[in-house]
């Protein structure tokens, strides 16, 4: 791939990060594991897309701690007014299959705005506490601040790996925390931290902003990084969060039949797509990291069974 972009491309393989099948959320678990232990959780309540990957990361690590996970769950969580017009896959496959197999309890709602599912999630939050138990919120995708400090760490992790550094990083962008913690772990650092909005928000950076604030006093840092410390590429996003793009699909081919390495539809196929779209304009050059951050079980979710007017040909 380097020969083919005309850049010195490297890879951070978080999709080998290993745990409950890999990918980045087992970095943010590292330290939202422990609060939930510290707070001695009854049941974690978190929400998500029915694929979610932080669902099932989530999900071994709970059932590993004797903690109950109960996911509320949506096929297409959306802004107001921008829900994609295919549909994800309806039957048990992908990460479904697995977040069975760790007994995490699915709770479906009717596709809605994240706002939507946000409520559900607290609803559903509060009818547990009303039952008596203690229960630990997890914001989507586990950007909390504790979320974002396992990407600060690993920032750290990169410098450490590395004999120089990089030029550009660039990484998918969805909840926020894996680009914020890496912007902050990469501080002082020449590198530019690159994200592809892998969500169509209308401002998707005012929830990096949030995060930023949130890691920011974690870290004792007097001031947060503001609005243009966040470098977001939109546009790659296709048809919405939550359903492969025809550009990432062609990224991952690609990928797939020049070093052997598979992306996951939703989130690295679209940054990849991005790489290459922005390697092309000359945006991004000289030594680039690419962080893959996982998600492969979305792979097998069965896209192809849903034809391209959203009707599921099971
Ligand atoms: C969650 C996820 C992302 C996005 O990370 P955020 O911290 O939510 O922005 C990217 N790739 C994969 C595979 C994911 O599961």
């Amino acid at each position: 791939m380097s020969e083919r972009l005309g850049l010195d491309l490297w890879m951070k393989r978080d999709d080998l990060t290993g745990f409950a099948m890999g990918g980045n959320k087992a970095r943010k678990l590292e330290y939202i594991l422990p609060e939930i232990v510290a707070a001695r959780a009854d049941v974690v309540v978190c929400c998500g897309a029915t694929h979610s990957n932080f669902v099932r990361q989530l999900g071994a690590a709970c059932r590993i701690h004797g903690v109950r996970c109960v996911a509320v769950v949506m096929d297409l969580p959306h802004p107001p007014g921008r829900k994609p017009t295919t549909l994800p896959p309806r039957g048990e496959t992908g990460n479904l299959v697995l977040d069975r197999m760790l007994g995490v309890e699915i709770q479906r709602v009717p596709d809605g705005t994240w706002e939507d599912l946000f409520a559900a999630a607290e609803l559903r939050a509060r009818a547990e506490r009303d039952a008596g138990r203690r229960v630990y919120e997890v914001p989507v995708g586990g950007s909390s601040a504790a979320g974002a400090y396992g990407f600060f760490e690993a920032g750290r992790e990169l410098i450490a790996q590395s004999d120089q550094p990089f030029d550009f990083v660039v990484v998918p962008t969805s909840s926020g925390s894996t680009h914020v913690g890496l912007g902050y772990g990469l501080l002082g650092q020449p590198s530019r931290v690159v994200g592809i909005s892998c969500d169509n928000e209308p401002d998707h950076k005012a929830e990096l902003v949030a995060i930023s604030e949130g890691l920011a006093q974690m870290l004792g840092r007097s001031s947060p990084l503001g609005r243009d410390a966040w470098d977001l590429r939109e546009g790659y996003a296709g048809p919405g969060y939550g359903v492969p793009s025809p550009e990432g699909e062609r990224a991952n081919i690609l990928l797939a039949r020049t070093e052997g390495i598979f992306l996951d539809p939703i989130y690295t196929a679209k940054a990849f797509a991005g790489l290459l779209d922005l390697a092309a304009k000359r945006e991004v050059f000289g030594r680039v990291l690419f962080w893959h951050t996982g998600g492969m079980p979305s792979v097998f979710a069965g896209w192809n069974d849903v034809a391209s007017d959203g009707e599921n040909r099971r």
